[in-house]
């Protein structure tokens, strides 16, 4: 389904120059994350340590090691939301409902438009008639997922941008692993957040 690009698509649309996307590397400022290199976290706030920590190093052996505690607010993946996983979770899940979708078809989606332009090494991948243009903008090395001892995830993402709006969706292997797998959006504000709307809206365009 996933077609390369054929240079200009027939019927063109007028709004080229709204978001002119592709031809500029690195002309936009959403990078990071799971790219790796994240700049700014910690160390910028001294208050509020007051969150459970864990008991020291010396007895770390007890209990399995599996699900992790909740992550530190601070982290990428949380954006600025100041909600627990739990609460992001139970929220989306609601609009997923209410949009008539599961996370699991939503990271099915996605995970297709992932392995797409993946494979093509950075060359444009269009989808849904060329309205979609996904591109992979790196992919090197591994990390864990934060939320449970999943295993290794490639790094690597995905930029989908839709030329009719102009948006750029972030998608990366681990965010489509969350969702898959824990059901999480991630908070509001982190780079690869798709909003349970933008999800609903994508599935129809790439279903
Ligand atoms: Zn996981």
């Amino acid at each position: 389904m996933a077609n390369k690009r054929s240079d200009n698509p027939a019927g063109g649309q007028a709004d080229r120059g709204r978001h002119s996307g592709h031809g500029s590397p690195g002309g936009h400022g959403k990078r990071g994350g799971h790219g790796g290199g994240r700049p700014g976290r910690g160390g910028r706030h001294g208050r509020k340590e007051d969150r459970p920590m864990r008991h020291g190093a010396e007895r770390s052996h007890e209990g399995p090691p599996a699900a992790a505690d909740e992550p530190s607010p601070d982290a990428w993946f949380m954006g600025h939301d100041r909600r627990t996983v739990k609460e992001i979770v139970a929220t989306d899940a609601g609009e997923l409902a209410r949009a008539g979708l599961t996370a699991e078809k939503a990271a099915q989606i996605l995970q297709k438009v992932l392995d797409s332009a993946m494979a093509a090494m950075g060359a444009e991948v269009d989808f849904a008639g060329g309205r979609l243009k996904a591109v992979c903008r790196e992919s090197m090395g591994k990390l864990p997922c934060p939320l449970a001892s999943c295993g290794l995830l490639a790094k690597g993402q995905v930029e989908l941008t839709d030329t009719q709006t102009g948006r750029i969706f972030l998608i990366a292997p681990l965010s489509v692993h969350l969702i898959a797998n824990h059901r999480f959006l991630q908070g509001r504000g982190s780079d690869y957040r798709i909003e349970p709307e933008d999800l609903a809206q994508l599935v129809k365009l790439l279903g």
